[in-house]
């Protein structure tokens, strides 16, 4: 019997190869009807024999392409109408409901024609086709077709023209379609910006390997790449980039070379590999070959990426491991228009390893560990934004302002949430244009406007400023701790309750105090602070931060007054520190907080590791680090004292600052304390929560903050709760650093609206 079906498909079904998809599968179920591309996703009507209509259907999920997510396939039956051919449509208008791709790393297919000597891509730097290559990061607006992208200013030749025609070509309709006729060309220019004569590519491979500075052109920015096998080249680097300590990723051109500098388990491997490529954090080998020190200075980990472009895999060959950073001056963000490179990364750069193919937006490497059994995100950018998470539909658009450091935003239409690019930190003007624009862009691209914007209480945060100068939409503030809380409550779709061990830097209290070692009890539309730490003085405000020896004076004035300050450890008091501290007393320039992240500050200066730093969490890392050292005998955990206060937990560290002392004393050195200290942090978690287990029966409980980076403490804290029978809630696709403060927010506002209570 004939039957006709009208179908519907949404997702990301546009520039992956969905309908030359659909055209094979229709050929090969010999089906008459039609495919056609709209603003709303794909329409098609399918006729033919009933069973290979049925058949058509359970595969149109099933075998869908590899960058294709089919998010909702409604199919109904209608008339026949005597078609026996399939044709495809020119793309429609209509409402604008569809989804963008990320940007995903050269396909295999694609790999074999670059290095194919028959093939015309043979070597050729853009070559791409339905399954890969740039995206979100050419897409000028939607629908998305090659003029509204940057490649409209290449015509495609005769050969290109008849792949992107052709439905059964890997290169249908694949926008960035490209050869090295018609195609982009790569350039080479000098410090100064002038085009050298030759081949381009060679120029700049033999600049790294004489141990200079090459701006790359990438797909979300430029890169600057050096030799990190070469100390001097490295050193280079951090001198021209103001840039100390903060590790460098490095680029290695496969697996195998990889598993020669960093222990690789299968897992990390696989996300290594994966399409969307992002930078992974690996354990250095000790045993193995070793990068230049300066790459990863002090730090047990390193960050690693394989090639994405096909441009990568040409530098890549033959050449040494690279150091791959992103493009710009210490806090700038990266650099990704042609017109500014030379000016912007002039002093910093030798010279540029450019191309004619714009990037229409910046878009910075993703970051992501394997920890706790998952793989989790530490940035989420290029290869995922802006792929949308879920999030509960609450009727109304959010637009989530994010928080000031590692800053995304996050708009949300129905039950997706489209969490930004990395965007960086506001307190850069640069940085701040670029939020605002990008904002603009999202509710464009995704025809959205906000009725709600969610952000931060904290008054002096840029985004909280740019939130409370939207003006025709309903504002609400989301305290910070809540939104990290809300952060992963949300990812696992969570309604009920649950404990949040919610450890960071700082954050806005309502109070007006800076908090940060928070055990909150709550959902998402509500919270209650259970316990925090007791507050460490933070002697003259930001100073301290980068200063953690000035919190080590104040919390040794605080643990054990002069008596315990006549037995600091060797070095940690500068010159001037007795006035420092009487200011600090009298609370000027004294800012309180109950900071995690502090008092690992404090901790790791008096162990004598990151007495100053000169980046946030260093000296959380460089006391991680710690931990790798062998320890020559067992110690028990320090104790955290949790006391009572107005039925508040609070929680003491002044025993535990006297007993690194008696430990700096005793000779016993970094590599002890830091170990006692995490036991002692992973004990207070499970304590904590035994206890408010006790008092309210909840049995779920929530980590988040830019404190369970540290993948010991990540690793234990959550095997010691599930040990107990708590069920463990961690961020996996959503950074636990302030990178995923504005999913939280959108969470914490939808809670609310469904609520009622906006
Ligand atoms: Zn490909
Ligand atoms: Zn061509
Ligand atoms: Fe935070």
């Amino acid at each position: 019997m004939r039957v006709r079906y009208a179908v519907e498909v949404k997702g990301i079904v546009q520039g992956v190869g969905f309908r030359p998809f659909v055209y094979g599968l229709a050929v090969h179920n010999q089906l008459g009807g039609w495919v056609l591309n709209h603003a709303a996703g794909v329409s098609l009507e399918i006729e033919g024999e009933a069973e290979d209509c049925e058949d058509f259907l359970i595969r149109l999920r099933e075998d869908a392409p590899a960058l294709a997510v089919v998010e909702e396939v409604q199919a109904r039956r209608i008339a026949p109408q005597e078609a026996y051919s399939f044709a495809i449509r020119e793309s429609g208008g209509g409402a604008r409901d569809t989804l963008v791709s990320p940007d995903m790393g050269i396909c295999e297919d694609c790999l074999a024609e670059l290095r194919d000597p028959q093939n015309r891509r043979f070597r050729y730097a853009f070559t791409n086709c339905t399954n890969c290559g740039p995206r979100f990061t050419i897409i000028e607006s939607l629908p998305y077709d090659r003029p509204r992208t940057t490649m409209r200013v290449f015509p495609l030749c005769a050969d290109c023209a008849r792949e992107y025609q052709d439905p059964l070509d890997r290169r249908f309709h694949a926008q960035p379609n490209a050869c090295p006729v018609c195609g982009p060309q790569l350039r080479f220019l000098d410090a100064a910006g002038r085009e050298q004569p030759g081949d381009a590519l060679e120029a700049a491979k033999q600049a790294i390997r004489a141990g200079e500075i090459i701006a790359v052109k990438g797909i979300g920015g430029y890169h600057l790449v050096c030799d990190a096998t070469a100390e001097s080249a490295v050193t280079l680097l951090r001198n021209r980039k103001y840039r100390w300590d903060k590790p460098f990723a490095v680029m290695l051109p496969d697996l195998d070379t990889v598993r020669q500098y960093c222990l690789v388990e299968e897992a990390e491997a696989e996300l290594l590999a994966s399409q969307r490529r992002p930078i992974v954090l690996l354990r250095k080998r000790l045993d193995g070959s070793a990068l230049a020190g300066e790459v990863a200075p002090r730090n047990p980990r390193i960050g690693v990426m394989l090639p994405y472009t096909p441009l990568h895999y040409l530098l890549c060959e033959q050449m040494p491991p690279l150091v791959m950073t992103s493009g710009n001056v210490s806090d700038e963000p990266i650099v990704y228009e042609d017109t500014c490179a030379v000016t912007a990364l002039s002093g910093i750069a030798d010279g540029f390893l450019t191309h004619n193919r714009a990037i229409f937006r910046r878009c910075d490497d993703s970051v992501a560990v394997y920890a706790a059994h998952a793989p989790r995100l530490l940035r989420r950018s290029r290869g995922y934004a802006p792929q949308p998470l879920t999030i509960l539909d609450c009727g109304r658009n959010i637009l989530a302002c994010g928080g000031e450091q590692k800053n995304t935003f996050c708009l949300t239409r129905r039950d997706k949430a489209f969490l930004s690019q990395h965007i960086g930190d506001l307190d850069n003007q640069a940085t701040l244009e670029s939020y605002q624009r990008e904002i603009g862009y999202f509710q464009e691209m995704f025809a959205v406007s906000p009725q709600v914007v969610a952000c931060d209480m904290h008054p002096e945060y840029l985004s909280t400023q740019y939130a409370r100068s939207c003006r025709d939409e309903a504002r609400i503030e989301v305290q910070h701790h809540h939104a990290h809380l809300a952060s992963v409550l949300a990812e696992h779709a969570v309604t009920g309750e649950a404990i949040g061990l919610i450890f960071d830097g700082t954050g806005y209290g309502p109070d007006g105090m800076l908090w940060g070692g928070e055990v909150l009890i709550g959902d998402c539309a509500g919270f209650r602070r259970a316990a925090h730490l007791r507050p460490l003085l933070l002697p003259g405000g930001s100073r301290a931060i980068r200063e953690p020896w000035r919190i080590a004076l104040a919390a040794l004035a605080d643990a054990g007054g002069m008596d315990l300050l006549a037995s600091a450890p060797d070095g940690l008091l500068r010159p001037g520190w007795q006035i420092l501290l009487q200011a600090a007393q009298q609370g000027i320039n004294t800012p309180r907080s109950t900071s995690m992240g502090r008092l690992f500050d404090a901790v790791a200066a008096l162990a004598g590791i990151g007495r100053t730093v000169n980046y946030e969490g260093q000296a959380a890392v460089e006391l991680e680090q710690e931990l790798s050292m062998p320890a020559h005998a067992a110690y028990a955990p320090y104790t955290f004292r949790i006391a009572q206060e107005d039925g508040m937990h609070v929680i003491d560290w002044r025993q535990l600052i006297c007993a690194v002392v008696a430990d700096m004393a005793a000779g016993r050195g970094a590599a002890v304390i830091a170990r006692r200290f995490h036991q002692a942090v992973v004990a207070l978690c499970l304590d904590i929560c035994r206890c408010i287990r006790a008092e309210s029966g909840l049995t779920q409980v929530a980590l988040s903050g830019g404190c369970w980076q540290n993948i010991y403490l990540l690793e234990q804290t959550a095997a010691a709760l599930q040990a107990e029978g708590f069920r463990v809630l961690l961020n996996q696709a959503v950074p636990a650093n302030d990178g995923g403060l504005a999913y939280g927010q959108a969470a914490v506002a939808a809670a609310k609206i469904r609520k009622g209570m906006i």
